[in-house]
């Protein structure tokens, strides 16, 4: 029969598994019989609208059968079972496209060696990891809807073969042939049934469909009646079926009944993440609508979290059963990254989804988890603000859509959430705080907007803020910007951009200063105006500016940095572009030498101008139109 190969990276992928050490190898069981409660899921879901199945919820079963001269340990199910397609597409490839590449680039990032085999026992590579215990794997599998059935077999590393079988019922058996012993390891440990018991209880106990075995038993025999005094007892072998799991779903146990280290497992093994998540949230409700839910923040971004590749959701169980895998209803854009079950009697099992998204239960519970989910996030933020900064770091992009998402509908439900960085908070502050460290005098919160926390800090704008001793939030988040916008403003107070000619109260002899400054510079400034022509709307002398001798701003409602981020998304096509300003200091030596120049050399006083209007530029990270012609410029000065 001809040979098939594994694709390349399933190939690496086996080399890993194969060599793996030994205690994370009992994880295969706990990977074959979820699969196999999958399969099961599937049928069972079938059978709600397709009266063919002929199953009810209650006929599924797992069977576990050990036979230790054969040295095979196989696991039975009643699922949907493979067609021969399936079996090709889903066992020749071990890890999803790409996945195992992305697993290994984060355990690289992790100081992990992209070869160290612990990656194995982070997060299941599902069924392949049977070979990490067996030497050979056979699959015998018959599809719903079909009589043919089909065997699949490997012995690993090598490829695997299909061919046509026989089986009598729907369903899949995997068998597997377990190693022999070797002097560190011994693998006929599998093939005990207590081994196997306790494996199951460690890792599958909350399955929902019993998972069986037949044990063998000993017990004494009854005492005969005519047994005289000397009498031994006597003891007989005898075999029982057992149900090894105690089927009760994880998120139904009683939370003191259930251990962390329980919850983070069963996360990582339902939604496919090998990284712990960052906290777990348990909402139990009785009442008007009853469910249980069990809900996670997951440790890390999931790699496609900003993609549209993305789905969120909660899973959607009716009393233990599962009708819905990803319930996007249930979740609030701004919480889209949770994830987790959801599980109420008062949804019915064979609602349709078109109705189930209108249903009064379901708007109730997605209410109800919204403000559970806000207030464990905000408990987070008061008591583990480390925690809280990692959440932020991988989710808060997320959360400050939320405010300016559907013109800022929810805007309140997240703006205590919200952390940016700024001069007093180097790792982040909430408004909240920020406002706790107002001065008396400080009538604004300060903004300032561009790429880089650093660069913000030394723009001359900053200078005369700071200078009072107040705080400005460094915001470089494209999404920022707008924020501030859908805000207006946090309490009474009104967020300012450093910007902003009145960000500071002036004093009325401040006031007149400023207009007599003006009113002196009118000539420079038509000069200025004259000379730069369209670039800038207006040349002024700024009331901002402290030290520096220019910088850039804009009128009107559009700002440079908002500007820039139309650009990228290409809205600039539309003709957006803000109402530049360029202001003078004229306080600065450079304004002085400038005011000279107009009055008695207007040549020179031309290429100060382009001077000041290029420096302006690069200051606030503008790109200089003409990149040759500036450095032209400054040369010809210095001649
Ligand atoms: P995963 O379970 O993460 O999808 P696996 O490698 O464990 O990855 O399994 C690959 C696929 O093979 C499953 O998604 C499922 O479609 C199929 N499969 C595995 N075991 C069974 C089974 N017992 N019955 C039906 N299909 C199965």
């Amino acid at each position: 029969m001809e040979k098939r190969q594994f694709k390349a990276e399933s190939q690496r992928m086996l080399d890993l598994m194969i060599n793996s050490i030994y205690t994370h190898k009992e994880i295969f069981l706990r990977e074959i019989l979820s699969n196999a409660s999958d399969a099961m899921d599937k049928l069972s879901y079938r059978a709600l609208t397709d009266d063919s199945v002929g199953l009810n919820r209650g006929d599924f079963k797992i069977v576990i059968t050990v036979d230790q001269i054969a040295r095979t340990l196989t696991v039975s199910d009643n699922g949907i079972g493979m067609t021969a397609e399936e079996l090709e597409n889903n066992l020749g490839v071990i890890a999803k496209s790409g996945s195992l590449q992305f697993k290994q680039e984060m355990a690289q990032r992790e100081g992990l060696e992209a070869a160290d085999v612990d990656i194995i026992g982070q997060f299941g590579v599902g069924f392949y990891s049977a070979f990490m215990v067996a030497d050979n794997v056979k699959v015998v599998t018959r599809p719903f809807g079909s009589d043919k059935a089909y065997l699949w077999e490997s012995d690993g590393a090598d490829g695997y073969t299909i061919s046509e079988t026989v089986k009598d019922t729907v369903g899949t058996d995997i068998i597997m042939t377990i190693k022999a012993d070797t002097e560190d390891e011994k693998f006929s440990d599998y093939l005990e049934q207590y081994r196997i018991a306790a494996l199951v209880k460690k890792y599958s106990d909350y399955l929902h469909y019993p998972i069986t075995m037949l044990m063998n038993k000993s017990r004494q025999k009854p005492r005969p009646a005519d047994a005289g005094e000397d009498y031994t007892p006597q003891w007989e072998d005898y075999q029982q079926w057992e149900t090894l799991n105690s089927m009760v779903p994880l998120w139904q146990k009683k939370k003191e009944d259930t251990t962390q280290e329980e919850l983070d497992a069963f996360y990582q093994d339902k939604f496919g993440d090998w990284e712990k998540p960052l906290t777990t949230i348990r909402v139990s409700a009785e009442g008007n609508v009853s469910y249980e839910a069990l809900l996670y923040v997951p440790g890390k971004t999931p790699y496609d979290f900003y993609t549209r590749e993305y789905k969120k959701g909660l899973q959607l169980y009716s009393s233990g059963v599962l009708i819905m895998d990803n319930c996007a209803d249930l979740l609030p854009e701004h919480f889209r990254f949770v994830k987790g079950v959801v599980d109420t009697p008062d949804v019915s099992l064979n609602i349709s989804r078109e109705m189930l998204q209108h249903t009064r239960q379901l708007k109730v519970i997605a209410k109800n988890l919204e403000k559970k989910i806000k207030a464990e996030l905000l408990k987070l933020l008061k008591e583990d603000r480390e925690k809280y900064q990692q959440f932020w770091k991988n989710f808060g992009l997320n959360v400050k859509y939320g405010v300016v998402a559907d013109y800022g509908m929810n805007k309140d439900k997240v703006v205590d959430l919200l952390l940016f960085r700024s001069s007093e908070a180097e790792q982040g502050t909430t408004l909240q705080e920020y406002k706790d460290r107002m001065a008396e005098s400080q009538q604004y919160i300060y903004y300032a907007t561009g790429e880089d926390a650093l660069q913000l800090a030394r723009l001359p704008q900053a200078e005369r803020i700071l200078d009072k001793g107040y705080e400005i939030l460094y915001l470089t988040d494209e999404v920022d910007e707008f924020i501030m916008q859908t805000l207006q403003q946090f309490g009474e107070k009104q967020f300012k951009s450093i910007n902003d000619d009145d960000a500071l109260l002036e004093t009325e002899e401040e006031k007149k200063a400023a207009e007599e400054k003006a009113e002196s510079g009118k000539e420079v400034l038509a000069f200025v105006k004259q000379t730069l022509g369209d670039k800038i709307k207006e040349a002024r002398i700024s009331r901002i500016l402290k030290s520096h001798a220019v910088c850039m701003t804009a009128d009107g409602p559009l700002s440079l940095e908002m500007e820039k981020y139309l650009k990228k998304q290409g809205g600039d096509m539309m003709g957006m572009k803000a109402e530049r300003v360029l202001e003078l200091n004229a306080d600065s030596s450079a304004y002085k030498a400038l005011q000279r120049a107009v009055a008695e050399d207007p040549e020179t006083a031309e290429l100060y101008t382009q001077l000041l209007y290029h420096q302006a530029l690069l200051i606030a990270g503008l790109p200089l139109e003409d990149p040759s012609s500036y450095s032209e410029l400054v040369c010809k000065l210095m001649k």
